[in-house]
């Protein structure tokens, strides 16, 4: 992308998110120049509006056409076009920017940011879910559009940090570190009755809700682990997961060698937004610094499987491949829906995509339905939506 002292255009897709504002926060913090070209959100036009006022994009879109004329009177006499709907977050998408922030939560950004990567841009991809549902054909369209996906998950961030491109035939693990999450000491029949405010409660990270519920339930790290698999090309065997409550160790990279690679920082997202901004340069900024001795002590245990089935469930659908890490995060998102509306129980969320993905899998419905990738994955997404939904409902009547 050129020096970081050249002005670069950039669009923010979910810009009134968690990550959306990290972003913001960091343009401002570092003074990075850049002009943005387009914001987008799904309907929280009120933060929308302020963010345009601020930043001034050519446009600011709206993914909820109801918000539309709310959106147009509050950006009237800024010069901010305003624009509604789904293929318009797709076309923002595509204007030609330098960098854009993928940071739609959920299989919806999956088009908006395989739009971006036909342009050639660099990504910074916080949207994970996209990289499940169709990984393989997000990373071969940047590829070949002549761009780049950089991580801007924590996890994958630290470890294409110290992932040295010499020797990648010589990287024998990938290790995933993870909080534990809010109920790391709960016992299954607490966590039975868990209520949608403290799985939000996140110890260490402030995020928006869906990601913070795949937190407590360790289904993050599930996606986490296809998203690894993935970026990196690392089989699902040679991905593991460890514990670390105080999230400074990022994750790391063990080689043939014995010799492990770690990246650390304070838990702030806005550090590996700026790696993504910057690679390979680094974006100087008044970032928080870490103080080891402050900490005292960094650590570690193993993942309980018993109380947190999501890691192996993702193992399952790497190992059945196909449509199935895509249908796993569509019962996902079906489930952790249910649960912050109260229709489930928070065990119900694992449960729940667990038996979507066995009666997908029974029913033959995991295979590609599809050459084109998109396609492909919005058929799966949509038919383990409505299994999911089945399943959902049984939770339900039961509870
Ligand atoms: P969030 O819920 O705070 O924000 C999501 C953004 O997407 C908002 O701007 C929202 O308006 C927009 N949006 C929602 N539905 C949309 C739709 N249908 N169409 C268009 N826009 C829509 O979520 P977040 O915590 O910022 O997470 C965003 C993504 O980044 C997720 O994929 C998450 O897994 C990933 N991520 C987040 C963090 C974090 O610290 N928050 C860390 C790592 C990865
Ligand atoms: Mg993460």
């Amino acid at each position: 992308m050129g020096p970081l002292t050249r002005l670069r255009k950039v669009v923010v897709l979910g810009s009134t998110g968690s990550i959306g504002v990290s972003t913001l926060s960091l343009f401002e913090a570092s003074k990075a120049p850049v002009e943005i070209l387009a914001l987008t959100a799904g309907r929280n036009v009120q933060r929308l509006i302020e963010q345009a006022i601020q930043w001034r994009p050519l446009v600011a879109v709206i993914d909820d056409e109801s918000c539309l004329e709310a959106l147009r009177a509050g950006l009237e006499g800024t010069g901010v076009r305003a624009a509604a709907g789904a293929a318009a977050v797709v076309e923002a998408a595509a204007m030609g920017a330098d960098w854009v922030m993928s940071a739609i939560v959920g299989a919806a950004g999956l088009a908006p940011t395989l739009s971006a990567a036909r342009t050639g841009a660099v990504i910074a991809l916080a949207n994970k879910e996209s990289l499940v549902c169709a990984g393989p054909a997000l990373l071969r369209i940047a590829r070949e559009a002549g761009g780049s996906v950089i991580p801007v998950d924590s996890e994958h961030s630290a470890i294409f940090q110290v992932l040295q491109p010499a020797c990648i035939s010589r990287v024998s693990r990938l290790i995933l570190t993870a909080s534990g999450g809010p109920f790391r000491t709960w016992t299954r029949e607490q966590m039975a009755l868990a209520t949608p405010e403290q799985a939000v409660a996140h110890p260490n990270w402030s995020m928006g809700a869906k990601i913070s519920v795949d937190s407590a339930s360790m289904m993050n790290k599930g996606l986490e682990m296809i998203e690894a698999s993935y970026l990196f090309d690392t089989p699902e065997e040679r991905i593991d997961v460890v514990i670390h409550p105080q999230s400074v160790i990022h994750s790391l990279v063990e080689y043939a060698d014995g010799s492990t690679l770690a990246q650390l920082g304070p838990p702030d997202m806005r550090a590996p937004i700026a790696c993504a901004f910057s690679w390979p340069d680094r974006l100087p900024w008044p970032a928080p610094r870490l103080d080891l001795a402050a900490y005292g002590q960094l650590t570690f245990e193993a993942p309980d499987l018993e109380r947190f089935p999501s890691i192996a469930i993702a193992r399952e659908a790497m190992r059945l491949g196909g449509g199935a890490p895509a249908a796993m995060n569509a019962a996902n998102e079906m489930a952790v829906a249910a649960f912050l509306d109260r229709q489930i129980g928070f065990l119900d969320i694992a449960a729940s995509v667990a038996g979507t993905l066995d009666r997908m899998n029974s029913l033959g419905t995991l295979e590609d339905a599809s050459t084109d990738p998109l396609e492909s994955a919005m058929m799966t997404d949509a038919s383990a939506r409505r299994i999911a939904a089945e399943v959902v409902a049984q939770k339900r009547q039961r509870n």
